[in-house]
């Protein structure tokens, strides 16, 4: 009897894995991916759409569009997950497995009310809002907002600061202007080091973006926000990032450890049943350094190489030979064409080796290379 492997997600680590698992597996094995939603957007994408650099449908494709080789792609929102019986409910219907790859990113939802008042930029609709807004913006306060942690993509709101400031700049708004950054942490991308992080502050502050960490929000209300510290801004634009919790129909189930989220082995990904993986930003995995390893579509494609070639070598007989060994890299976008980049070894002892090459106009291009090759290799 052929094997079935169950793919929960169709996110960057699903699209992966169901895809490698394509090209490993083949003859009888059937591949089951599951996902709830019929648009699949590429994330890092949405920063561009946020500043009139992307139209909506340049940055989605059809979620059935992904399907492969002995890839069956089922629409609908996952139910009910067995960890114990490799099962999953869809529509009432239940799917059996022989292995399972958990791949359900992390649920986003909106806090303090802040959709009332701004725009959700980690969302296509919150995304497309935010620059109709800027479209027409004609000077006065544009705050971006991390109200919690964790986040997905650490560099993302710093990111989403310095693309605003360029659009504001071209537009030959920044006399009438302020762009600032609130976000509850102490500096940016703290995983990757102190160097790394001051080289990214003092990038953002070049630009005369007003950066504000350790300020943890308390309350939102049109045009102010409120700080734990007492501090009080006022705005007239404002971005922010959701909260991100593991998705509930995870949190129901024994996979889940005292983080909140499930917790793996770090080198196969394997969670405490048998045969059953989570990859993505739906782990916790924590870092010698005591901070758990950043959410990041990097990350989430490396273990999805691991897990689908892990799986093959079991299906096939074969010794589990390939390990998620912690390296991982990202792209900066700074404005004006040009980006950073950040690449090493987040398990690196006793801290991560991660370094910064210095930021140009390549690492631009590279990063719009790659969102042509996710969409013409996957979709
Ligand atoms: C603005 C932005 C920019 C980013 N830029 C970068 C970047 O430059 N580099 C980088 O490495 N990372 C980046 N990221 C982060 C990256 O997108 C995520 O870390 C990555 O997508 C995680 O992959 P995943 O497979 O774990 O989860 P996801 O890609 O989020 O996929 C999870 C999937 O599961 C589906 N799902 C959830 N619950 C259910 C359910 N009950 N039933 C059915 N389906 C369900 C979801 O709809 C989703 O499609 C960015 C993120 C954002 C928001």
């Amino acid at each position: 009897m052929g094997k079935t492997i169950l793919v929960l997600g169709a996110g960057t680590g699903g699209i992966i894995t169901a895809k490698e698992l394509s090209k490993k597996v083949g003859g009888k094995t059937k591949v089951l991916l599951f996902e709830k939603e019929e648009k699949n957007v590429f994330a890092p994408s949405l920063l561009w759409l946020m500043v009139g650099k992307r139209k909506p449908k340049q940055v989605y494709r059809n979620t059935r569009k992904t399907g492969a080789a002995g890839v069956e792609v089922v629409i609908g929102e996952i139910e009910k997950v067995n960890p114990g019986q490799i099962s999953v409910t869809v529509k009432g219907q239940e799917y059996k497995g022989d292995y399972m790859v958990i791949s359900l990113g992390a649920e986003q939802i909106t806090e303090y009310n802040l959709n009332n008042y701004g725009y959700d930029f980690y969302t296509l609709d919150g995304a497309t809002k935010f620059n109709e807004q800027l479209q027409n913006f004609k000077g006065g306060k544009i705050v971006i907002l991390v109200p919690s942690l964790p986040f997905k993509c650490p560099a993302a709101p710093y990111e989403a600061a310095m693309l605003v400031e360029s659009f504001i700049r071209k537009k030959r708004l920044t006399n009438k202007t302020e762009v600032s950054l609130y976000v509850p942490e102490p500096g940016p991308m703290g995983v990757a080091g102190k160097e790394l992080s001051g080289a990214v502050r003092q990038m953002v502050e070049m630009k005369g973006i007003k950066y504000f960490p350790e300020q943890q929000l308390t309350s939102a209300a049109k045009s102010t926000l409120t700080f734990n510290n007492g501090i009080t801004t006022e705005y007239d634009l404002m971005a922010f990032t959701p909260k991100h919790q593991c998705p509930s129909v995870i949190k129901e189930t024994a996979l889940v450890g005292k983080s909140g989220w499930i917790e793996v082995n770090r080198n196969t990904m394997e969670t405490n049943f048998q045969n059953v993986y989570a990859i993505g930003d739906i782990t916790f995995i924590p870092l010698e350094m005591g901070k758990p390893l950043p959410k990041a579509g990097v990350f989430a494609h490396y273990q999805a190489e691991t897990v689908a070639h892990n799986i093959a070598q079991k299906i096939a007989g074969k010794t589990t030979d390939k390990t998620f060994n912690g390296n991982g890299q990202c792209f900066l976008e700074m404005g004006e064409g040009k980006a950073g980049y950040a690449g090493g070894n987040f398990y690196g002892s006793p801290l991560p080796y991660v370094k910064m090459k210095t930021p140009g106009f390549f690492w631009h291009w590279t990063k719009v290379w790659y969102e042509k090759y996710w969409f013409f290799k996957y979709f």
